[in-house]
């Protein structure tokens, strides 16, 4: 069984642990460096990716952790999580960083103000067709978006897991159509979406299988 990390700092912490514990893994909180030197992969929240930038500084965890990604270490970031493991931002605070690893570039809070919020489903490389074990579900993923970023443009070596759908499930024409929204550079994975709070653990269970060497 992998042990896979949540970083603890800020966000939703405990609906990750929960995910990864429904489909098969151990699940621990990391705050500190001792915590994030023992894990074999780690999950980076969502939540406010300029306060998560801050508290790694603070805590002593952003050198550890830029180096166990070089190292191959899997980490799945969602939304701010997905923010800090890009090259590169666009609409970031003047004094932002991020640790980097995918050569990717997002824009941060991207779907505006009107939509900053919606769910939807998505068709997703790969596990679309897989059934997701607690519940069953086949198909699109039930995915949540909470002033999300998107990733405006994606290097060679990036694979493009999931984009926005031409249309709603109304069938009405949707503005960011075409934008991606989920993407994996070796082991490393990243969604703007949250998938923990819909129940539908399927990209916790796809994670997971990359953190045992899939
Ligand atoms: N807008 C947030 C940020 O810039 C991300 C929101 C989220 O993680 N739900 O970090």
């Amino acid at each position: 069984t992998s042990t896979v990390g949540v970083l603890a700092l800020q966000g939703d912490v405990r609906e990750h642990l929960t995910a990864l514990e429904s489909v098969g893994a151990r699940a621990v909180t990391v705050r500190r460096p001792a915590e994030l030197a023992a894990v074999d992969g780690l999950v980076i929240p969502g939540g406010e990716s300029t306060t998560i930038d801050k508290l790694l500084r603070i805590f002593d965890l952003d050198d550890l952790l830029q180096a166990r990604i070089k190292e191959g270490l899997p980490v799945y970031g969602s939304c701010a999580g997905m923010i800090l493991l890009a090259d590169r931002i666009l609409d970031g605070t003047a004094d932002q960083r991020t640790i980097g690893g995918m050569d990717v570039v997002v824009r941060r809070n991207a779907f505006g103000r009107q939509v900053d919020s919606f769910e939807t489903d998505l068709e997703f490389a790969g596990i679309s067709d897989a059934a997701d074990a607690p519940t069953g579900r086949r198909g699109p993923v039930r995915t949540a978006f909470i002033r999300a970023p998107w990733i405006e443009e994606a290097g060679r070596d990036v694979e493009v897991l999931a984009r926005i759908p031409a249309v709603d499930t109304q069938g009405r024409p949707v503005a960011a159509a075409g934008r991606i929204v989920a993407a994996r550079q070796g082991p490393l994975l990243a969604t703007a979406f949250h998938p923990e709070i819909t129940g539908d653990t399927r990209v916790h269970g796809l994670f997971v299988s990359i953190v045992a060497g899939g």
